[in-house]
Order: structure tokens, then sequence, then C-alpha cells
């Protein structure tokens, strides 16, 4: 627990183990599993991509401990619809930082109102409220053979606390064997990322993204699976798109190249369509799924 204290710049809540939690987040228990990626009673996502993975193969994916998976690029790169297509596959969680804050500002919880004017400004939320919101969603018991972290880390601080609380929570404690996270880097043409912004639309009911230009609904503006009315996000607007581009280029590149001198970065060419992007992605976690821990074989964790 020192160790990670120190390691991580000392971010108490996220290091102070499952009982003491922060009232920050306490705050972050008001979020619905379902809301924040985790597998609802219907099982993990859409019926029809499901189907297409057979039996046998969908029971290989619920036994495999895959272990941290971390999605990085830039606003717009195709996290968000990868991170989906990855649970789908695996059954492992998403794990959204945008989604998590998101819902706290919808709620107007006491964390929404606080984070609710930088998320309007394209700025980044401080490191121990994010640190703390993903602390508690890694801590739930769908979280325990693996996660895909989807917009986290974005700072160095974040990826040093991410890397100290990993080895702690997850081989320390005798979980994984191992406690590295595979870290896909998505590229994307810059002109692209502004197309793939601008025409973004999300169901607000089942969180299905669509793109205008190259993936829109059969319907215009409605969701495919639901009815809902889809919506354009707050950020999304061109004044802070700018903002968001070049917060990436200055705080979250240097994430990658962190991880990328540590040796963990696989590159994926994100200008492919959609499907070419997801496979590229599959095969280079099929490699490096990171097992249970020997203690725990046959436990089915
Ligand atoms: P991020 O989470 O990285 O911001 P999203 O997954 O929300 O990105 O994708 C941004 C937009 O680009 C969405 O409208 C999505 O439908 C579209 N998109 C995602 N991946 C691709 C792709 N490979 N080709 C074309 N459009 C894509
Ligand atoms: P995108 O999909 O466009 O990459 P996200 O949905 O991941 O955007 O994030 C939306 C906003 O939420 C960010 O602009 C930032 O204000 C906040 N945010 C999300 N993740 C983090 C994080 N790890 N650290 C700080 N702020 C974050």
């Amino acid at each position: 627990m020192t160790a990670l204290h120190l390691e991580a710049g000392g971010f108490a809540a996220a290091a102070t183990g499952r009982r003491k939690q922060s009232k920050k987040a306490d705050v972050c228990l008001a979020v619905t599993l379902a809301d924040s990626g985790a597998p609802t009673e219907h099982g993990f996502g859409e019926v029809g991509r499901k189907e297409r993975l057979g039996a046998s193969s969908m029971a290989e994916q619920v036994l495999r401990t895959i272990g941290p998976v971390v999605l990085l690029g830039p606003p717009g790169a195709g996290k968000g619809t990868q991170s989906k297509r990855i649970t789908e596959h695996y059954h492992i969680p998403q794990v959204s930082t945008g989604d998590l804050l998101r819902e706290h500002v919808k709620q107007q919880t006491p964390l929404g109102v606080d984070v609710q004017a930088t998320l309007a400004k394209g700025e980044l939320v401080p490191d121990h409220l994010v640190c703390d919101i993903v602390a508690w969603r890694l801590r739930q018991p769908d979280a325990e053979r693996g996660f895909i972290l989807d917009g986290f880390p974005r700072t160095q601080k974040q990826a040093a606390w991410l890397d100290a609380f990993l080895k702690f929570e997850f081989f320390e404690s005798g979980k994984w064997a191992a406690w590295l996270p595979i870290v896909v880097r998505i590229q994307v043409d810059y002109n692209k990322l502004l197309l793939r912004i601008t025409g973004r639309r999300t169901c607000p009911v089942d969180g299905t993204i669509y793109n205008i230009y190259s993936n829109p609904p059969r319907v215009d503006e409605i969701c495919d699976n639901d009815g809902a009315k889809l919506v354009i996000r707050d950020d999304d607007r061109d004044e802070v798109i700018r903002e968001r581009l070049d917060t990436y280029e200055r705080q979250t590149k240097p994430v990658a190249e962190y991880y990328e001198k540590l040796g963990r970065v696989v590159m994926v060419d994100g200008d492919q369509p959609v499907d070419e992007v997801t496979e590229q992605i599959l095969k280079q976690i099929d490699g490096r799924a990171c097992g249970v821990a020997s203690g725990n074989e046959g436990k089915g964790s």
C-alpha cells in the first residue's frame, strides 16, 4: 500500500484499499453498472455480433484472463467504437472515463457539478478525480478477468498511477500472472479525425456510436436498436474540438511515448474501416493475454 502511494504520486483514495474509498469514490457507486459499460442482465452488448462467435469460441473467451487493455488515441480515433467490439468479443467491460464523467454530469452528482465546466471546455479533469473513478470501477467484480480502458490514462501521472494500481490490486494480490497493460495506439490522419468528430452521433439509451458520414443509422438521427433520438456530444462542437486535439498533443501524446519507451505499445492503423481495425486489435490482444496467477488456476476467475 505504501509502495502504491509512493509510486502513484499519492492519490490517496485509490490507494487505501476497498474498504476506505473517498467520498468522491462513493459518489461513483451511484453510477449504474449498465451505464458504465458493465455487463447487463441481457449479457454483453448486441446480440447480432455475439451470434457471430461460435459457441465454443464464446466459452473460451469467457474463461480467459485477458488483463488490462489500454486504448490510446486522439479524440475521434475510434476508441469507443473499438472498445465496444472488444468487450463483446472477450466479455470484459469497457471502462470509459469520458462516459463515466458524462454520466456524473447528467446525474448532477457533486463530482458531475465540479467537472461540468472542464468537460465543456475540452480540458482534462484533475488526475486525482479520474483516478478515484477508475479505482472504483476496476474493483467491480466484472473486471476480474480484464478490462478495456478507453480514454485513460491521459497524463503521465495517470499512467504512473495505473501501473502501481494494477501491480498492487491484480498482481501482488495473486490474481493475475502479469499486470502490465497491452497498450493499443490507434493512429488516424488529422483531417479524418475532424470529420469523425463532427459526424459523431450517439444513442443516449444504449450508447451505440454512429457517424453521419461513415456509419449512419438506418433512419436519420434515430438509433437502429431502440428508436431513441441520437445526440451530439456537447464537446463535439467546432470551438471545443481543436482544444481537445491540442490537449491530446500536449498531455496524452507523452503517455504514448512513455509506453513506447517501455516497449508496450502496439500500433494500429485506425484509418482502415471499423472491421479491419477490430481485426488488427484482436490479433494483438490474442497474442498477449496475461493469464491467471498459477495459484488461481482452475478457480474460474
Ligand atoms: P473516440 O472514442 O476515440 O473519440 P469514437 O469511437 O467515438 O472515437 O469514433 C468517432 C467517430 O468516428 C464515430 O462517429 C464513429 O462512428 C466513427 N468511426 C470510428 N471508427 C471509424 C473507422 N474505422 N472508420 C470510419 N469511421 C469511424
Ligand atoms: P474522446 O472520446 O473524444 O477521446 P472522452 O469521451 O474520452 O473523449 O473524454 C471526454 C472528456 O472527458 C475529455 O475532454 C476530458 O474533459 C474528460 N476526460 C475523459 N477522460 C479523462 C482522463 N483520463 N483524464 C482527464 N479528463 C478526462
